[in-house]
């Protein structure tokens, strides 16, 4: 792998792009969060109202934030759980030292890929505890807040909590899976996934809640049941593509992916294809989309707004995809243009 932040390799458009989503995330953010408690919720029109500078510094509300970041970084410290192993290191390769980096750039992307101190890492920490489990209490604090505003939650308001439950829930139940992801893996820790993962999911993917809080959306049951099937749909293509990847590639004669079509490659790894990553490149992020959708429809079609997050998270999922397909390109050379061939299409069948 080349070094980080060298100059043919720089995503997301380089120290320029680095330093515009580092102002538009915090801003964007801000917007929604105002928006949504505002009457008309317009998701493009400007913000409702500036808050003054006192408003938004709170020394409780820090001080809240710092005890939850302590009580979770407590129970990640506690001696009682299973120690997983992450990915091989290359023994063979040398370290190499990028000197010129771009200060910007790196603050974005993070020039550490595992920062530690002894065995507590921050991003393996961030990536899963403080964030989707402070998403899960905020939707949470939401529904309770609803039933003493109107006197109980709403359906709408059970279905995008029961829903985001079971996502975070999953991810949880599943914690080992995420020392294979690119954000492990590839990503460095920096602003990007320090403010990913402890403010941009927390804030802005409990959304649909905080909208159904200020704009509450009648629901029946018919389209209720819909909206499930929606939801168990986009979960079981998810669930199945991700755990198929991950015994695959634990080991690869496990009985419930021996039988799957492969073909190898010049790392000696192989590449499935056939079973959910014969369908399309990337079958887990078509499963969260469909997930996606199915949480913003409990807030009705009158307002853009609720459908921020599966216009947002379709953006971060066509540009995640192309990047990772730019590393397994570098990886798998030629191995990875014949899967390729065999199956033509990223995320969506006959469609992309
Ligand atoms: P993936 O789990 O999609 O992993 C990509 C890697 O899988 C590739 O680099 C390659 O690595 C391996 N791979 C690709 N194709 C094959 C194949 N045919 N056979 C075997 N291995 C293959 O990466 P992500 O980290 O992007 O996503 C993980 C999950 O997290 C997804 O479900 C995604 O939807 C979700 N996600 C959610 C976000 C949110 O905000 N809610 C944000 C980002 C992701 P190798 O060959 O080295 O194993």
């Amino acid at each position: 792998m080349a070094p980080q932040g060298s100059r043919a390799e720089l995503e997301f458009g380089g120290p320029l792009g680095a330093a515009a989503l580092m102002l538009l995330l915090p801003a964007t953010m801000f917007h929604l969060l105002l928006v949504a408690r505002s009457g008309p919720a317009r998701l493009l029109g400007p913000p409702p109202y500036l808050p003054e500078l006192e408003e938004l510094w709170s020394p409780w509300a820090l001080l809240l934030c710092l005890t939850w970041l302590g009580l979770q970084a407590g129970l990640y410290l506690l001696p009682a759980r299973k120690v997983a192993e992450g990915q091989e290191l290359k023994d063979k390769s040398r370290l190499r030292y990028p000197i010129n980096g771009n200060p910007i750039y790196d603050f974005f992307l993070g020039r550490e890929l595992n920062p530690r101190i002894c065995s507590f890492d921050f991003k393996y920490f961030c990536e899963l505890r403080p964030g989707l489990i402070g998403w899960v209490l905020i939707n949470l604090a939401l529904l309770m807040q609803e039933a003493e505003l109107r006197g109980s939650p709403s359906l709408a308001m059970w279905l995008v909590n029961a829903f985001q439950l079971l996502y975070v829930g999953d991810a949880l139940w599943h914690e080992e899976a995420v020392l294979t992801t690119m954000d492990i893996i590839h990503d460095g820790f920096g602003f990007m996934l320090a403010f990913g993962d402890l403010a941009w999911v927390p804030f802005t993917y409990s959304l649909q809640a905080q909208f159904l809080l200020y704009h509450p959306e009648p629901l029946g049951l018919p389209l209720a049941s819909v909206i499930c099937l929606i939801n168990a749909v986009g979960y079981y293509i998810f669930r199945g593509a991700n755990s198929q990847k991950n015994t695959f590639r634990k080991n690869p004669s496990d009985p419930r992916v021996a039988d799957l079509e492969t073909i190898s490659t010049a790392t000696g790894r192989r590449l499935l294809v056939s079973g959910w990553w014969g369908m399309v490149r990337h079958p887990n992020y078509l499963g969260d989309l469909i997930m996606a959708l199915a949480w913003s429809l409990p807030c009705g079609v009158s307002h853009l707004l609720p459908y921020f997050y599966l216009l947002y998270f379709t953006a971060l999922l066509v540009h995640r995809e192309a990047r990772d397909e730019q590393q397994c390109l570098q990886k798998y050379g030629l191995a990875w243009h014949a899967y390729c061939q065999r199956v033509p299409y990223r995320i969506v069948p006959y469609i992309y």
